[in-house]
């Protein structure tokens, strides 16, 4: 069978393939706006969890940001670093354990602290994530300050809170806000400027700022000089306050991709693939972004080159649809597709939907050697249901 565009690898088929250089890169440099400007970078669990790199991970970034039980324990168990815990809203019934194992637990609201407040420990700092009702995130699913948004209290419900539950002031050792996605500096200084307007009156009191996500440092048009001297700025009006990033798609940004066997091709106006990774299981952004991931060798302009193809997946969901592209060859029966940069975001989101097998999960290590970390079957579906 003929092989057109990718290099023959033994690895199982699909996989999520990770680069441990390129990753090393990514830590590199964020470790470099860590020394540079005194701060402190955690890594977002819930858009890069790949466990077996965290030993890599753990020498380059402080400690892990988790929301709920689950990825506090995989931070506290495995990354072994700081663990900084928020959840919308924490279950009675895991709290205990989140607060043996946490060193920040961030809620979400008044009432959340007010509930817990009794059953926190000595060393765990408190913290509150605030809405800073500045955001220009564009697509409403991944937009934290969107109107109606749960996530974080707006200033006037923190008026409103300080009064219900007084105490709540001294509880709290800091402040968090998550507002951003996929962005540059510009918009951290235009949140962080509504930030201070809204709440800088309460800065005194505390030790900590948490300015969460969504800061793509790691794009190569980030503006990496300048989030330095930003935070520099920050750090030198406010000398008392440690400072927190919690970048997840930053570190695993453009570390590895998504390969994929074709198993046949069905004509039905137009020539369609019929690969063994799917949208819906494999690559859920591809239907929710909605967004169109590159192939290796192909143009996503499906007129662009000579054989154009629709990518479906092996799923019964006939919006299974990964795009239409176009390449310079035909595609054959076997031949392997090869969807880059789906490392972050795309790998934590996977599910088993209609029992179809999670792929693999593959090291590359940096002497180019495989390294097969995980094989999915069907205990593992079966766990899960
Ligand atoms: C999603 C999230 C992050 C990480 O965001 P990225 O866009 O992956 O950098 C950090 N903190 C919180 C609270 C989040 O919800």
């Amino acid at each position: 069978m003929q092989n057109n565009y990718n290099q023959t690898t033994t690895i199982p088929s699909p996989s999520y393939v990770c680069e441990e250089n390129l990753l090393l890169n990514n830590l590199k440099l964020l470790k470099y706006v860590q020394d540079e400007a005194d701060v402190n970078i955690l890594l977002a669990l819930k858009g890069f969890a790949l466990k077996s790199t965290f030993d890599l991970c753990r020498k380059y970034l402080k400690g892990c940001c988790a929301s709920g039980l689950n990825e506090a324990l995989l931070a506290y168990e495995e990354f072994k670093g700081e663990v900084h815990t928020y959840s919308p809203a924490f279950k009675p019934s895991e709290f205990p354990q989140i607060v043996d194992i946490s060193n920040h637990i961030v809620f979400n609201s008044f009432a959340q602290l007010d509930l817990y407040k009794d059953s926190v420990k000595p060393n765990n700092s408190l913290g509150l994530r605030i809405n800073p009702e500045y955001s220009s995130v564009e697509v409403d699913l991944y937009n934290p300050c969107g109107v109606y948004s749960r996530l974080g209290i707006t200033k006037d419900e923190f008026l409103k809170g300080i009064k219900s539950y007084p105490e709540s002031l001294h509880l709290i050792s800091g402040l968090h806000f998550h507002a951003l996605c996929e962005q540059n500096l510009d918009v951290l200084e235009a949140v962080f400027e509504k930030f201070e307007e809204n709440f800088g009156e309460y800065f005194q009191n505390l030790k900590w700022l948490n300015f969460g996500g969504g800061h793509h440092i790691t794009r190569v048009d980030y503006d990496v000089e300048g989030l330095i001297k930003f935070l520099k700025n920050v750090r030198s009006k406010y000398p008392h306050l440690k400072i927190y990033l919690e970048p997840g798609e930053a570190v695993g940004w453009k570390t590895g991709y998504l390969e994929a066997t074709v198993l046949d091709i069905v004509h039905n106006g137009i020539d369609i693939v019929i690969l063994d990774a799917s949208a819906e299981c494999h690559m859920p952004d591809t239907l929710a972004m909605p967004y169109k991931a590159e192939i290796r060798g192909a143009s996503s302009d499906a007129s662009e080159k000579k054989y154009s193809y629709r990518l479906g997946g092996n799923t019964c969901l006939a919006g299974d649809i990964i795009g239409d592209y176009s390449f310079d060859k035909p595609l054959n029966i076997g031949d392997k597709i090869i969807f880059e940069d789906m490392i972050h975001y795309t790998m934590v989101k996977t599910t088993t939907f209609n029992g179809v097998n999670l792929p693999s999960i593959v090291l590359k290590r940096s002497d180019n050697s495989f390294q097969v970390v995980t094989n999915f079957g069907y205990n593992d579906f079966k766990s899960r249901i």
